[in-house]
């Protein structure tokens, strides 16, 4: 473990995002399997960069585990670290916490969890949130539980710990029908490698097979990267118990319609993944599509915000017919260490990791394309920025509905009130940022873009979309313990 006990996030002055909770990856079958793990949570990186954790087994070495703060590759490329991970069979994740310490980790946050069960040792790693890790805690506690960090997924293990079932994935099984939420888990035993995802699938998990080996990763993207065939998406409900050559799937949960988390299309996902057989890439640049068609304005010039608003910003110009540029530079340098030390720096804030190509943007009409709006303080800085440069006109272009409630599926949110469009209209939104026309893509729209040529049924929506909606697919029930009004009974 590193010294530090705590560390802050990677970007302290950029909380205008929502936060990607965790990644998840495991490998069973090939020999060092760690080293695969820390290629496939390298590319799972975006996911969450504040810790990562591996934890291999091998059948001389037993289980061992390295858990540090930081970038995976400043950690998990060292042939002194890697060859403490020994064996065939490795777990790892990589976090922003979502649960426990917002935005400041604590070493003993940092996942996979490991527990030794009568029958032999099992890791966990979890990415998203139980929406009723309090109340388990809570009643664990009473009955004698010993919870060793802030984590929701620790009650996993206390629940396994108190279950009757006779083998490790029994005893998961039962733990998991306890917990509500969002969870994509990646397990193992000594011999067996475990996948699941909840009842509604609301995090992604996929399946990939690499020689005789068997891959479990948050997204596709990390299957490239040690060349890994994909095989399937866990199914929202599904269990796969992975041992040697078998893929054993079973289903442990009562069926549910599955709501994914309609975010992951529009942010959270790398670009190179495929989520529900589309690339995200092109959902997001048919995202501009349908803003174009819904929201088109005159203009010189489309432009992305970098990086996430690429995509969408290329489906708005393809669709408009008006030229793309890169009226923004990012700069792809931005390292943690540069941007801790002084408010003076902390206050020049985006220019430190964005800068405006001054001759293609003075003069023009400019359309700027972010995926999303979350507090607006980033916007405006952007608009200023825009304008600095001698734009004409500033038009924003959302490439999400107005985000208007908090996520409490494994994203971190700011509280309700502090987003500006829980607080504002469209046209207050307009005015507060200070630019000359603002549009969210509609949530139909969003629906159409990712593959519901209907648009979202009201009575049925196929996705998780509460932080646009408001409409939880599964009650919060720790936050509604907690003070937090539902939809329903805030605006009645
Ligand atoms: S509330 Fe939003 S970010 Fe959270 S899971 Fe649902 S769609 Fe995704």
């Amino acid at each position: 473990m590193t010294p530090c006990a705590t560390m802050p996030p990677a970007h302290p002055f950029d909380d205008d995002k929502l936060r990607e909770e965790c990644g998840v990856y495991g490998v069973i079958g090939l020999d060092q399997a760690a080293n695969f793990v820390a290629l496939g949570l390298h590319a799972l990186q975006h996911r969450g960069q504040e810790a990562g954790g591996i934890v291999a087994h091998d059948p001389h070495a037993g289980f061992n585990s390295a858990r540090r703060f930081g970038y995976v590759r400043d950690n998990f490329t060292k042939a002194g670290l890697m060859d403490t991970l020994p064996g065939p069979l490795a777990i790892g994740h990589v976090r922003y916490s979502t649960s426990g310490n917002k935005g400041l980790t604590a070493a003993r946050d940092v996942q996979p969890f490991f527990g030794e069960f009568s029958m032999g040792g099992a890791a966990i790693a979890h990415n998203g949130n139980l929406t009723n890790a309090e109340e388990l805690r809570r009643d664990l506690i009473e009955r004698g539980s010993i919870f060793q960090s802030s984590s929701d997924t620790e009650c996993i293990i206390h629940l396994m710990a108190r279950s009757m079932g006779k083998t490790i994935p029994d005893r998961m099984e039962e733990a998991l029908r306890r917990v509500e939420g969002a969870f994509s888990v990646v397990a193992m035993t000594r011999t067996k490698l475990i996948g699941v995802r909840d009842p509604l699938g609301v995090r992604p998990l996929v399946l990939g097979q690499f020689g005789e080996g068997w891959v479990l990763s948050s997204e596709t993207c990390a299957l490239d990267i040690i060349g890994a065939k994909f095989v399937r998406e866990i199914e929202p409900g599904e269990m796969v118990v992975i041992t040697g050559a078998r893929v054993e799937s079973r289903h442990p949960f009562r069926p549910k319609t599955p709501r994914f988390c309609i975010f992951e299309h529009v942010y959270f996902s790398r670009p190179d993944s495929i989520l529900g057989g589309r690339s995200v890439y092109e959902t997001r640049a048919q995202i501009g599509v349908e803003l174009a068609r819904e929201a088109p304005v005159e203009a010189d010039l489309v432009c992305p915000v970098p990086d996430s608003g690429t995509p969408a910003a290329i489906g708005y110009s393809q669709e408009s017919g008006i030229p793309y540029a890169m009226g923004i530079i990012r700069n792809q340098y931005m390292g943690r260490t540069f941007i801790e030390p002084t408010d003076q720096i902390r206050n020049m804030g985006v220019r430190l990791k964005l800068n405006v190509n001054r001759a293609l943007i003075e003069g023009k009409r400019v359309i700027l394309v972010d995926d999303s709006v979350v507090r607006g303080t980033t916007s405006r800085k952007i608009k200023d920025m825009i304008l600095d440069a001698g734009a004409k006109e500033v038009h924003f272009r959302i490439a999400s509905p107005p985000t208007a409630w908090p996520c409490f599926y494994g994203v971190d949110t700011p509280e309700r009130g502090k987003l500006l469009a829980a607080t504002m209209s469209e046209d207050e939104m307009r005015d507060h940022l200070g630019v000359d026309s603002l549009k969210f893509i509609s949530l139909d729209g969003l629906y159409r873009a990712v593959g519901e040529a209907k648009g979202r049924d009201p009575a049925k929506p196929a996705y998780c979309d509460a932080c646009f909606s408001g409409e939880y697919p599964v009650e919060p029930a720790d936050m509604i313990a907690k003070g937090f009004e539902l939809k329903a009974q805030a605006a009645e």
